[in-house]
């Protein structure tokens, strides 16, 4: 399995990331069967957004409006780990099963090396058992050092 997300919105999610660090970012990919066309960033409302992400209830039911009006769904959630690698947390991983309604699919960008951000997807089941998906960009599977 796989999600497609193009090059140029791989480097949204980064920047996007990197504005909000040490805070965690997140945010909505939307697009159509698996295939990622735009990055919607969200507020991140959490009271502890250093190791946690909350996205605003307003703004998740008009990005879904929004995307519905489109005839769009979301793809994936996003999130990002200052501090830790890109695989989900325990937290995470809980949290995945509430909003499974959303999506069960989740994008990591860790920038626990700064200088090298990595992405990475998985799916997570109702079982809150974790699969990691393939990040295809431009017809060719993403990898961190490119
Ligand atoms: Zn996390």
């Amino acid at each position: 399995m796989s999600i497609k997300i193009p090059r140029v919105l791989l480097a949204e999610l980064i920047s996007h990331a990197m504005v909000d660090d040490p805070d965690e970012c997140c945010g909505l990919l939307i697009g159509t069967g698996g295939v990622v066309d735009e990055v919607h960033r969200m507020t991140n409302v959490s009271t502890k957004p250093i190791s946690r992400y909350t996205m605003q209830p307003g703004e998740l039911l008009e990005a879904r409006q929004k995307a519905r009006l489109s005839g769009r769904e979301f793809v994936a959630i996003y999130h990002s780990h200052t501090f830790s690698q890109g695989y989900p947390s325990r937290t995470d991983i809980s949290n995945a099963v509430e909003v499974a309604s959303t999506s069960n699919c989740h994008v990591i960008i860790s920038l626990v090396e700064k200088t090298r951000p990595v992405i990475r997807a998985f799916k997570i089941n109702g079982e809150s058992e974790v699969t990691e998906l393939i990040v295809e960009t431009d017809g060719e599977p993403y990898r961190a050092s490119d």
